[in-house]
């Protein structure tokens, strides 16, 4: 599998540092507010390299942080903790706030197909792994104490920018206009590790530590709690683009200073979900959620669907008018496996290992997701019985995650029942087994009875009887079942 990392800006055949287990980590939520789905846009493309990964036979381990405490409302680590602009716009506590919002976040992601990582760590559990790493920084000079709080020395590193395509003084964290600037920092991009004097005084979260009663930073906590659950090493890092600068460009220094050696080996990013007025975000107030889209009539997976046709190295625009086309196809795809017949003949190998074969090769290509549902499509003609095609695209959803065969499934029902309520003459069997011989059979006595060919019926019935099927006639049609 060939994956682009960000660190290297090169697509790199991927090669675990174990042979045993891949580890992954992605920074989680910040939960002092609903995610947008933009925030999911990026959780929906790393749940693709998640499963797809598992798909490939990897043993995956993969953590995510909550972040409860430490982000501040600039990632520069200026303005105030978010949490607690949640906590305080809802007149709640900030555990409150943490607690309803990270329920909000795995019941969005659950309808959208996302799987909950392997470990889920708030990041208010770890402060003492937070600790360790900071007092070793401290201890080795690669951090300092000022005014009141602990800053680490970016001078100190012969390469600081790891990510950056462009110069260095465009992803300068700048002072924005309306913030102060933090004097005690004695280089433009150090950043806080631990603060005990904030730039506000009621923060609500508070530790003791040996550099005074605070609460750590925000990029601090990524860099304990991988080092807690995956040790000293990591293959995967992934997060939204706007997370490269400067959260992860410190996670590495903070990581590799305290490490003494290389920490993480690939880097994905995934690109924005804009509106055609730029950039999805949290702070501009009115912002989308799954459960706007499920009050406006879609399906959270048409959502999931609109995102797999486009790459996550490429930023996409949201307007209604795409996702209206999104949930057109995803319906119309939906009604195609529907029409498919179960048991309509034998699997046929040759054939799964050929449409596999597309559809690992989008995906081994960087996770080129458009190029994996038109695969899904090629599954929809191939030259084969639905029975196969059927097994094919069970398959492809443990990757897609799109809830194929389920809404297929129900598709079916509703057409049965529409069916039953038209006159039309139906075919129940009590197992829920489909048999295309069987069902040709019975066919084939109704048109006898309507013919009024009754000894033809019975013939048929018969037939059916010795090779132990029983029928039963039910109101426009009828019942089978195995004896
Ligand atoms: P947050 O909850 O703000 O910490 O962000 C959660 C995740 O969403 C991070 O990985 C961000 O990089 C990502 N993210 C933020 N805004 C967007 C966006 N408009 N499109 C895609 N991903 C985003
Ligand atoms: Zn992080």
């Amino acid at each position: 599998m060939y994956l682009y990392n960000s660190a290297t800006r090169k697509k790199e055949l991927f090669v675990p540092n174990h042979p045993d287990i891949v580890k992954m980590y992605t920074c989680g939520p910040t939960v002092y507010h609903f995610a947008h789905i933009g925030n999911l846009r990026s959780y929906i493309m790393e749940d693709i390299l998640d499963r797809y990964l598992r798909y490939s036979g990897y043993n995956l381990k993969r953590v995510m942080n909550i972040t409860d405490v430490g982000h501040l409302t600039s990632d520069a680590d200026e303005g105030e903790d978010k949490m607690l602009k949640g906590a305080r716009r809802e007149h709640k506590s900030v555990m409150e706030i943490a607690q309803f919002y990270t329920d909000a976040f795995f019941s969005d992601c659950a309808k959208l197909g996302i799987r909950t990582p392997d470990v889920v760590e708030p990041a208010t559990n770890c402060i003492d792994d937070y600790i360790k790493i900071i007092s070793k920084l401290m201890d080795t000079g690669y951090a300092y104490f000022a005014g009141g709080n602990v800053y680490f020395d970016t001078s100190r590193l012969e390469r600081y920018y790891v990510f950056n395509d462009f110069n260095a003084e465009d992803l300068d964290v700048g002072v924005r206009e309306g913030v102060e600037e933090d004097t005690n920092k004695r280089n433009k991009n150090d950043f806080v590790l631990w603060f005990t004097k904030s730039k506000f005084e009621d923060q609500a979260l508070k530790w003791d530590s040996p550099w005074g009663v605070g609460y750590p930073g925000w990029h601090i906590e990524c860099s304990g709690i991988s080092m807690k659950h995956l040790g000293e090493d990591l293959d995967i890092h992934c997060g939204g683009i706007d997370n490269a600068f400067p959260h992860h460009t410190n996670e590495i220094a903070q990581s590799e200073s305290y490490l003494g050696h290389k920490w993480c080996n690939y880097w994905m990013h995934v690109l924005h979900l804009n509106t055609n007025d730029g950039k999805m975000s949290k702070s501009k107030g009115e912002f989308l959620t799954v459960s706007l889209l499920e009050e406006k009539g879609y399906d959270p997976r048409a959502y999931r669907f609109f995102c797999l046709q486009s790459h996550y190295r490429k930023s996409l625009v949201f307007t209604w008018e795409n996702l209206d086309n999104a949930q057109l196809a995803y319906n119309k795809l939906i009604a195609r496996i529907a029409a498919l017949k179960p048991g309509d003949g034998t699997i046929d190998k040759p054939v799964v290992a050929e449409l596999k074969e597309k559809f690992c090769k989008a995906l081994d290509n960087d996770l080129n997701t458009s190029l994996a549902v038109t695969a899904l499509y090629d599954v929809l003609k191939a030259p084969t019985n639905d029975e196969t095609k059927l097994f094919v695209i069970r398959d492809f959803d443990r990757v897609l995650s799109l809830d194929l065969m389920a809404k297929a499934d129900k598709k079916r029902e509703e057409l049965k029942k529409e069916a039953v309520a038209a006159g039309e003459f139906t075919i129940v069997s009590e197992s829920g087994e489909a048999d295309a011989e069987i069902e040709a059979k019975l066919r084939a006595r109704q048109d006898a009875k309507k013919a009024k060919n009754f000894a033809e019926a019975d013939r048929i019935r018969g037939e059916l009887k010795d090779a132990g099927i029983e029928l039963t006639d039910i109101p426009h049609g009828v019942k089978w079942k195995r004896l």
